[in-house]
């Protein structure tokens, strides 16, 4: 690809030969990050959530030479830890995809020269940083919306037909159709893309109004920064203009009383005049836990609807849709082979394909199926789709807000008791545990309890919707890491 692109430039004499050096500058600078994306989408599946946080941030590719490539890290931390514990799994990862690369190293302090570098390659070509393709780069300033997310380029399937039908509704008239709109549903099932389709819609639109995205943290940090200088009325003075207020992952509110306040507000004055308000989350609002009730009932008061895993027809769409975009193609059974194998959500399924595109990209072959099984094998063997015992104690903490250590506290508070048994049952239900076995986890209790605690949320969970919801959320989770 970057070669037709090259010989195009030339072929068309657009470009001075030292555009043509400086533009292929560019180009190793986006293949080494997109094959360090690459990786980091295979890591991530190898390694906790929280190892990953610690170890990966900020970290890239200094150098590619030869057979080496040079990693750029932090700190000294960062370098001990990943060349103990991942070297191997690291060099595998890219050796799969570049047979080249036989060694790493590590390099401190990597930030400097990165962004040198970058800066260097634009310089020089005076290629529109658009180039580049960062994502960063093309977020609209007013909106705060990226325009890559359109309905154009949204696959709609079972999974999401009444989520994209509600949002067409409301971009083609905001305000009235259903106000508030909210999407709930698991990580990377296209919510923020749905969304924010939503915004670019209604800002493309010649009726010109004025819509404004953010995700919930800036919100929160918006209004504790507003509380701190004295300057809560200007803050809400500049939301009170906009038509359309999208607010994404709004569970992260929940605990935050004096955000939750204010945004009462804000939300109060914009839908009073029939402004448009869109939420997103990855759970319904009567799940959020610690959420003021007069706001609980405003987000849930107009639509609330939710975006499930995509089937293997609608998997299988997406990765063809995906490819269209691109303008490439790979082999039909590459592409069954991916929709019936990497079923967790739509941004697992981008990232095995785009393991399999950067591969074309450094060999300039397109991979077969025998390639892209040996590429693939971490997005398909997860080691984190298989339920364990800290996985479901970690994952009921967080849902319900609550620190690991208190599930285990010898206390009859119902905001512990209710999880506590949760815990118990998913223990249960999903690793089979004995009665006993949970009865010594959970502090040696009679295992009578733990029965009396499994048959109980068994019972409600069937008469009642919403720990149904809960539980299945929770599942949901649990199995995908
Ligand atoms: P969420 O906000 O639910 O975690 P995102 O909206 O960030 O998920 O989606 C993850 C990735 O998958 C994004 O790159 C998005 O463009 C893509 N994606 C999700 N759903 C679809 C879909 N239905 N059609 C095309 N791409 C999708
Ligand atoms: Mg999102």
């Amino acid at each position: 690809m970057y070669f037709t692109y090259l010989l195009d430039l030339l072929r068309n004499k657009v470009c001075s030969i030292k555009t043509y050096y400086a533009t292929g500058l560019l180009f190793v600078i986006m293949e080494n990050t997109e094959l360090w994306q690459s990786v980091l989408a295979q890591m991530q599946l190898h390694i906790s959530k929280a190892n990953f946080a610690t170890w990966f941030q900020n970290t890239g590719i200094a150098l590619k030479e030869n057979e080496k490539v040079i990693i750029s890290v932090p700190n000294a931390f960062s370098k001990e830890w990943l060349s103990n514990k991942y070297y191997k799994l690291m060099l595998k990862i890219m050796h799969d995809i570049d047979a080249t690369i036989k060694e790493l190293e590590f390099t401190i302090n990597p930030q400097s020269l990165k962004a040198l570098v970058v800066k260097e390659a634009a310089d020089t070509a005076k290629i529109d940083i658009e180039q580049l393709k960062f994502d960063e780069f093309k977020i609209n300033k007013e909106t705060n919306l990226n325009p890559r997310y359109t309905f154009e380029n949204f696959v709609v399937g079972s999974f999401n037909e009444l989520p994209c039908a509600a949002a067409l509704a409301v971009s083609e008239n905001p305000g009235y159709a259903y106000n508030p709109l909210f999407i709930y549903g698991g990580v990377g099932l296209g919510k923020t893309h749905l969304i924010q389709a939503i915004g670019n819609q209604i800002a493309n639109d010649p009726k010109k109004k004025k819509v404004r995205y953010m995700p919930s943290e800036k919100l929160v940090s918006g209004i504790v920064a507003a509380i701190r200088s004295n300057s809560m009325e200007s803050f809400k003075a500049s939301l009170a203009p906009i038509d359309v207020l999208i607010i994404d992952d709004i569970q992260f509110i929940a605990g935050k009383n004096k955000s939750q306040e204010e945004f009462f507000h804000v939300f109060n004055s914009l839908y009073e005049k029939n402004k448009q308000i869109i939420l997103s989350s990855d759970r319904p609002p009567n799940a959020i836990p610690e959420l003021e009730e007069r706001l609980r009932s405003r987000l849930g008061g107009g639509m609330t609807i939710d975006v499930s895993l995509p089937d293997y027809e609608t998997r299988l769409a997406i990765l063809k849709t995906k490819l269209q975009e691109k303008n490439i193609k790979l082999p039909e059974d590459v592409l069954e082979y991916i929709a019936s194998n990497v079923k967790k959500n739509v941004r697992e399924l981008e990232g095995a394909l785009n393991s399999l595109l950067i591969y074309y990209k450094i060999n300039n072959n397109i991979p077969n199926l025998e390639i892209a099984k040996k590429l693939l094998k971490g997005f398909v063997f997860s080691p984190f789709d298989v339920a364990n015992y800290k996985k479901i104690i970690e994952t009921v903490a967080k849902f319900y807000n609550l620190e690991e250590k208190n599930l285990f506290d010898s206390t009859r508070r119902k905001e512990i008791v209710r999880p506590r048994q949760v815990a118990m049952f998913l223990l249960r239900k999903e690793l089979k545990y004995s009665f006993p076995a949970i009865a010594r986890k959970f502090g040696g209790k009679d295992h009578t309890t733990v029965i009396y605690a499994y048959k109980k949320i068994l019972r409600e969970s069937e008469e009642n919707n919403k720990l149904t919801d809960e539980l299945n959320l929770i599942k949901q989770r649990v199995y995908s890491g």
